[in-house]
């Protein structure tokens, strides 16, 4: 496996044999058990796979957030190796970002709602890291986590938009044996914040349930997510939303495809969730 900070070198090896398909799974490190479901897939469905470790700075609102980042490279790169990854790109923010950057993507109505309200710039900077990465490896497929679903609408919408040449694929959320979808925030949880975190799976899979036994009024499935998460004192909600899986606009009477998704501060770590319903 090689580990290089240059793109000279992604790119010399990503070309060196084109008949060779590449598969990319981006992240910003200390891996858990949701990025290596994407790595295992990746390299079953390709014959090379690159990965990118990188806390990307323009997604980040604050300062605090991103120097607060947890990192593990080391371990990153054992359970990598061990996965069978054939190349890693660990960029140093001045190789992502030369000196006098001014070039940013945009995507405008996707990312206005949801995640993008309670993070202005946030998708920009998904956008634009997610741009560089397609144009460094130029891989076949693309691996994203159903977990960050707007970033998945989002980026399957500049996908389209800018032509680029590859498919995106989306790996299912991976969670807890008790539900709690996995994150690197889970273990800035304290053990009562861990426990009254599954409250976000409880109330995703009780609104879901009743969508699919026929219920379709929103508010009764907002009241059922929200009575679910109010009965845990350490929950707060952010927002609960079920809106059309593509568009993301809200709906008061649901069709499918709808996303059920989620925000909810727990102990002081805000946590998002969401399930599909196709
Ligand atoms: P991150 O390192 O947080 O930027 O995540 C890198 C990729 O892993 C993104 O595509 C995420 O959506 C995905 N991911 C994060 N958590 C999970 C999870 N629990 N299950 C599946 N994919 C995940």
């Amino acid at each position: 496996m090689n580990v290089t900070q240059s793109i000279d070198e992604i790119r010399a090896q990503r070309w060196r044999d084109p008949s060779q398909s590449w598969g990319l799974v981006p992240t910003m490190g200390y891996l858990h058990d949701g990025h290596m479901s994407l790595v295992q897939r990746a390299c079953d469905e390709n014959d090379q796979v690159g990965v990118s470790i990188f806390v990307n700075p323009t997604q980040f609102g604050n300062e605090t957030d991103l120097t607060k980042y947890p990192r593990a490279l080391e371990r990153d790169l054992n359970m990598l190796r061990d996965a069978g990854v054939s190349l890693v790109w660990t960029p140093t923010p001045d190789i992502a970002y030369p000196a006098g950057y001014q070039t940013y993507v945009n995507v405008e109505d996707v990312t206005q709602m949801l995640e993008g309200a309670a993070r202005p710039g946030h998708f920009r900077g998904v956008a634009t890291i997610v741009s560089k990465l397609f144009n460094v490896f130029q891989p076949n497929r693309a691996y994203f986590g159903q977990k960050d679903a707007q970033q998945v609408a989002v980026l399957k919408r500049m996908v389209t938009d800018l032509n680029f040449n590859l498919e995106i694929v989306v790996g299912q959320t991976q969670r807890a044996a008790d539900g709690l979808a996995m994150s690197s925030r889970n273990a800035r949880l304290s053990a009562a914040g861990r426990k009254q975190a599954t409250c976000l799976y409880r109330a995703l899979t009780a609104a879901t349930n009743a969508f699919k036994q026929g219920e379709v009024k929103a508010q009764t499935l907002h009241a059922i997510m929200h009575e679910i998460i109010n009965a845990e004192p350490l929950a707060e909600i952010d927002y609960t939303s079920i809106a059309n899986a593509d568009t993301l606009i809200e709906q008061k009477f649901i069709e499918k495809p709808a996303l059920f998704s989620m925000a909810v501060t727990v102990a002081g770590i805000r946590l998002i969730d969401n399930m599909v319903i196709a």
